[in-house]
């Protein structure tokens, strides 16, 4: 296996868009990772995710001083996932390690999943013991982490994101996922390998504001659950079932009730305003779900590239 050599090489890939505060210090610590463990061919790849402030340049002077800093531009703002894949794409370690650039991963649990990775593990995940969001924010997470691993077919870990370690065996099989809809922990547990944990203590953001709207993570959740479930789809036909059947039943009920000649009041216009609206609220759901799942195939079709690289990498 190739990371039995003497010096294996590990890139860290960072997603990045307006982190202008909080770089300093994230260049600052990883450094000090780098040099505290050179028993490992470091670099970073930082993917620059149409910044809007001066990350880019920031970043640009960092690695012509630091080679071992390596710099992708995208065209514009494409999404954190999308950087996440462009990163992958162009990471030239034999592991790769992801990472979110706000110092909620600590950099000094890296050479932790180094050494797992150096025993034999071609994927290790990053666990949560504890988290540092509050309210609505963690509200959603952990209804989403419910919920994913309930329906999806491909459970993942409660409690991890994106920061892990990748071998390059699990990197190349990632890269060979070409869907538009990324749901980073998902495609990991879809590709398999042998997968351990670490654990650490998320952090709080070490500068700055979440980059992530709330809206964004909305979306992210909802290319969880459609990307990894046909529940959704089920549902609707146990639905269908299930209404499907109870009508029959009340029809059969009132023929019979018709037949045996016991007289029936006209029934209410109420039940029938509740059975209208009821069934109408069903069925627009039905396409609302089925909606989920056309847009995403009629973007799969369009078969745009998931990004575009405007300058990197640089080296
Ligand atoms: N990010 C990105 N593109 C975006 C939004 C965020 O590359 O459009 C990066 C961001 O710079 C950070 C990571 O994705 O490195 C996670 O973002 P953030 O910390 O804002 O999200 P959260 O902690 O809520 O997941
Ligand atoms: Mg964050």
């Amino acid at each position: 296996m190739a990371h039995s050599t003497s010096q294996p090489a590990v890139t860290v890939v960072i997603p990045i868009f307006n982190e202008e505060p909080v770089l300093p210090e994230l260049l600052a610590r990883l450094t000090a990772v780098f040099d505290q463990n050179p028993g490992v061919k470091w670099d970073a790849l930082l993917v620059d995710d149409g910044s809007r402030d001066g990350s880019a340049a920031l970043i640009r002077t960092h690695g012509s001083r630091d080679p071992r800093f390596a710099l992708i531009e995208l065209s514009r703002n494409f999404g954190f996932q999308a950087a996440l894949a462009a990163g992958l794409a162009h990471a030239g370690g034999t592991a790769v390690v992801t990472m979110d650039a706000d110092l909620q991963d600590p950099p000094e649990c890296i050479p932790e999943m180094v050494a797992q990775w150096r025993d034999g593990a071609e994927v290790v995940r990053a666990v949560r013991r504890s988290r540092q969001e509050t309210g609505s924010r963690r509200f959603g997470m952990n209804v989403f982490h419910g919920l994913f691993n309930r329906i999806s077919d491909y459970p993942i870990e409660a409690n991890t994101g994106t920061f892990g370690l990748l071998d390059r065996v699990a990197v190349d099989a990632m890269n060979r996922l070409p869907e538009r809809h990324r749901f980073f922990p998902g495609m990991r547990s879809w590709v398999g390998f042998a997968t351990t944990e670490i654990y650490y203590d998320r952090q709080q953001r070490a500068a700055g504001q979440p980059q992530q709207s709330m809206k964004r993570l909305a979306r992210y959740a909802f290319d969880g659950v459609f990307g990894f479930s046909y529940l959704p789809l089920r549902l609707l036909t146990y639905t269908g079932l299930t209404i499907g059947t109870a009508g029959f039943v009340l029809g059969l009920y009132y023929v019979i009730k018709r037949l045996i000649n016991i007289e029936t009041a006209p029934t209410g216009f109420t039940t029938l305003a509740a059975l209208v609206l009821f069934l109408g609220g069903v069925q627009f759901i039905g396409i609302g779900v089925l909606g989920e799942y056309l847009a995403r195939v009629y973007d799969e079709v369009k078969e745009r590239p998931l990004y575009l690289i405007k300058r990197g990498p640089t080296r």
